[in-house]
């Protein structure tokens, strides 16, 4: 019997794990088998507070781990597969095993979105990729195309402009979404154009088993054309890891989980929800380390009051 589980391993999870640890509340985490999270995925992260000159994402993850460990935080590198919210203690498995707490600690994050073309999938690692900080590489002096407008999908193209021969951005719409200084500094990069008011409707080609172009949509004109490119970024927002929490939990319309607003409380007393997977507007780390360390401070609390009881 755990007095607190934490599912998921980013910046929410890690600083959940400090904080319940600290408080001795000997907290399980469940890692996923791909620990770390979104920042795993980034190269240099320059708006986490403390490091002056900036810090390598999986760098910064792997100091985090290193402090939920030392104040003795249990992990297991497991999916959580399941769990029941509806009775006390609550169930989480992983793997073959169950686990029963008293608290749960949701930080399981967001995942990259894809566009729903049937290519995509099939040419996924074999020249689309939703991570330039992972694949960028194998593009070398390449032609690349990256999809959304974004402060991703610039961060994607800026990255991709010290690696690729070109990057063109197609964006659906003729104005960014991204924040200004990202996008000045999209703008003004010679290697990167734009083109605007565009779709990708086809990705060539999967005979092959690799990309050699796409077939794209002037929405504004209805013009079709299709242009050579050897690979495809996707960067056009996120999905919240929350599938597993369905009927569990309340989860809103865009499936993040539904917390009571200036708190991490989900609508299960005793379930907190921390980071991407309930933040659909500033999907920081900053942000998401803040949650993690009001979800621990919740669950103690909530902890103090339930089993005085
Ligand atoms: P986002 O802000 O939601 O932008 C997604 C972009 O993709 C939008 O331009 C959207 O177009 C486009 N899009 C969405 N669905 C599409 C579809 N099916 N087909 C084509 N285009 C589609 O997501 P994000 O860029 O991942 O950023 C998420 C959050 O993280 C934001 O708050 C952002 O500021 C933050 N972030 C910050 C940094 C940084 O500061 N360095 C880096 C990365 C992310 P529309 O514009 O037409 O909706």
């Amino acid at each position: 019997m755990r007095k607190v589980i934490i599912i998921g391993s980013g910046p929410a999870g890690y600083t959940a794990a400090v904080y319940a640890a600290r408080a001795n509340l000997a907290p399980l985490m469940l890692t996923g088998l791909q620990a770390g999270g979104q920042l795993t995925l980034t190269t240099l992260v320059e708006n986490y507070p403390g490091f002056p000159d900036g810090i390598q994402g999986p760098e910064l993850m792997e100091t985090m781990k290193k402090q939920a460990e030392r104040f003795g935080t249990e992990m297991i590198a497991e999916d959580a597969t399941a769990v029941d919210f509806r009775r006390q203690p609550f169930v989480v498995r992983a793997g073959d095993a169950s686990y029963e707490s008293h608290t749960v600690i949701i930080a399981t994050g967001a995942t990259a979105k894809l566009l729903g073309l049937d290519a995509e999938t099939k040419l996924m690692g074999r020249g689309v990729s939703t991570c330039a900080t992972c694949d960028g590489f194998f593009f070398k002096d390449q032609n690349i195309m990256v999809v959304g407008g974004g402060d991703s999908a610039m961060e994607e193209a800026l990255f991709l402009s010290r690696l690729g021969r070109k990057v063109d951005v197609v964006h659906r719409r003729d104005r960014l979404r991204a924040s200004k200084i990202m996008q000045e500094r999209a703008l003004k990069n010679p290697k990167i154009d734009f083109l605007w008011n565009s779709g990708v409707e086809d990705i060539m080609d999967v005979n092959q088993g690799k990309v050699t172009g796409v077939r794209l949509k002037n929405f504004k004109t209805g013009v079709v054309d299709e242009r050579p490119v050897d690979g495809v970024f996707i960067a056009i927002g996120h999905q919240p890891n929350t599938q597993i929490f369905r009927g569990q939990i309340e989860l809103l319309p865009n499936e993040y989980i539904k917390v009571v607003p200036g708190t991490t409380q989900t609508s299960v007393p005793g379930v907190f929800a921390a980071g991407d997977a309930q933040d659909h507007v500033y999907r920081q780390a900053v942000t998401a380390a803040a949650t993690g360390c009001m979800a621990a401070l919740e669950a103690e609390r909530h902890l103090e009051t339930a089993l005085a009881r």
